[in-house]
């Protein structure tokens, strides 16, 4: 089957969820037997979003092949599965500087380089680019419409329906109804001025998709159909759910996927839901409360930490246990153990930056003295190895070259190290963008680790995100006090996982499990984190 384009834009407000409508409606079509690829063009002038503060934006999604992505990233491969890569995500500035770039190298033979046709272009080849043999290719628009920036894209797509046609484009805007309570009513106007603003850049939506905190009157359905000149079945309610593996389902019934089906012409595929029917029943069943502290220093942007929360919760699937998430700020050290008390488990996430240290050591060291289940990653982990060699090893100046010139650098820079694509290098003055390890890299279990025991294999595959590793020669000394390297990268050089064999449940991973976990496949450390977590509960009370 020729590849199909599904272009999802939003209209109204920003923060309507588009990333979870575009990735709800990936794994409806999945469920119908399609294969799905989920891309996002994002209107912003940085290359990546590496160097954005996670304070306005939320967590970075790292891919496999090291892309650093939008955190729509991690709900489009949580509700597919299918692992994103560079290919699939773009922003202006990549858009600008790959023109720019074949400008330099004389590519458009002395042509005028304008925004259309070069820059649209650029993103209808990005758009197109290496969907072979892929059903459905579901793209989404950053932003919302009316933003300047967002034209090009618009102007890109709008050229794609008529260079591919009708029956393989398929234009889902999704917008926002509001309840004015004076009026007792959900409006409908702000839609239909979206809806029109769109058409004025030539493009006419197909179906809308429109958020609510309430049922759709069939009555608002027909205006809105009637105005915005799209079939009423073509109205899709989006209604608020109580939990984000909810939608799928709650589109299905609305009719999301067999509306997209019968406009493509393909109706025959039914629809196997039992995967989503399965998790709301884990859902459902997954009410013993387990307090988890996370010590951290953005919690006051949740965002932040999206992947870690989501893989919290799917840990608790098969433990039937509901984490509890307290955020303790780590710049607030004065009430941090009397917090550490009231908590089941301790997570020090990962982070950038001096601020708040010394709350993310404390919790490290709180946990080790007092057997709390303990998971550092990432800075987490670096900073439960430097608290260990400064308290148990009495290296009192042991630190991170992260926070200036040091004499026991603990944490170092690493120079140079070995990827896919061959020898890479770095050193201090190495610009802030594009110069982490990134992406996904071996990891060799050690036998009879706790850290082989989870994983039930002896070599895996995680993420990474970090520009500065564990010095192996400290971690050899640590392992006199309890502190032990368990996972290794396969020359043996950089410590991957660390775990303590006096402690039940004690372990630092370098790299960022949360971006792997899957609500249907819930990543094995959090299955197990969580139980341990249980386990000292129980024996708490
Ligand atoms: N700041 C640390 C480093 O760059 C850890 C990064 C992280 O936690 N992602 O190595």
């Amino acid at each position: 089957m020729a590849t199909r384009y599904i272009f999802i834009t939003g209209g109204v407000t920003s923060s309507l969820g588009k990333g979870l409508a575009s990735a709800s409606l990936g794994a409806l079509l999945q469920a119908r037997g399609f294969s799905v690829l989920l891309r996002k063009l994002d209107p912003y002038l940085n290359i990546d979003p590496g160097t954005l503060s996670p304070y306005e934006h939320g967590e970075v999604y790292v891919t496999d092949d090291g892309t650093e992505a939008d955190l729509d990233f991690g709900h489009y491969e949580r509700f597919t599965g299918v692992p994103t890569e560079s290919s699939d995500y773009v922003t202006t500035g990549k858009i600008y500087s790959s023109v720019l770039t074949k400008e330099r190298r004389g590519e458009y033979l002395g042509s005028t380089v304008q925004v259309i046709p070069h820059i649209t272009d650029e993103i209808k080849n990005f758009i197109t680019n290496k969907t072979h043999g892929v059903d459905f290719v579901l793209c989404e628009i950053g932003g919302t419409v009316g933003d300047i920036e967002g034209l090009p894209y618009l102007e890109a797509i709008r050229q794609l329906r008529n260079d591919l046609g009708r029956d393989r484009t398929l234009f889902v805007h999704l917008t926002l109804l509001p309840y004015i309570s004076t009026a007792g009513e959900l409006k409908t106007k702000p839609t239909q001025h979206s809806v029109k603003e769109l058409l004025s850049v030539g493009i006419q939506a197909d179906l809308l998709l429109c958020r609510s905190d309430r049922p759709i009157p069939w009555e608002a359905k027909r205006k809105l159909a009637q105005f915005c000149n799209v079939p009423s079945d073509c109205v899709i309610a989006a209604l608020n759910a109580q939990n984000i593996y909810h939608v799928p389902l709650q589109y299905h019934e609305e009719g999301l996927d067999q509306q997209v089906c019968r406009y493509f012409g393909l109706q025959d595929a039914s629809a196997d839901l039992s995967r989503w029917y399965r998790i709301r029943d884990q859902l459902e069943k997954a009410v013993e409360p387990l307090k988890i502290g996370i010590v951290g220093k953005y919690v006051q942007l949740l965002d932040a930490y999206k992947s870690l929360i989501e893989a919290l919760h799917h840990g608790g699937y098969p433990n039937h246990a509901k984490p509890e998430l307290v955020w303790i700020d780590s710049q607030d050290t004065e009430n941090l153990k009397q917090k550490l008390t009231d908590v089941d488990a301790i997570i020090v996430p990962g982070g950038f930056g001096e601020r708040g240290i010394e709350g993310k050591m404390a919790a490290a060291e709180y946990a080790r003295e007092n057997k709390v289940p303990f998971l550092g990653i990432c800075f987490g982990m670096q900073l439960a190895v430097i608290e260990a060699c400064r308290h148990q090893l009495g290296l009192h100046n042991a630190s991170s070259s992260e926070f200036g010139p040091t004499e026991e650098p603990v944490v170092g820079l690493l120079r140079e190290w070995q990827s896919e694509e061959g020898v890479q290098t770095r050193s201090e003055t190495s610009d802030l963008g594009g110069t982490m390890r990134l992406g996904s890299y071996p990891c060799v279990l050690q036998k009879g680790s706790l850290a082989r025991q989870i994983y039930g294999e002896e070599c895996v595959q995680e993420r990474h995100r970090h520009r500065y590793e564990v010095n192996k020669a400290y971690l050899d000394r640590l392992a006199a006090v309890g502190l032990i390297g368990s996972g290794l990268s396969p020359d043996g050089k950089l410590p991957e996982i660390v775990e303590r064999i006096d402690h039940p449940w004690f372990i630092g991973v370098q790299f960022h499990p949360e971006l792997k976990s899957r609500p249907f496949a819930p990543h094995p450390l959090f299955v197990s984190f969580i139980a341990a977590g249980l386990t000292y509960k129980k024996q708490k009370s």
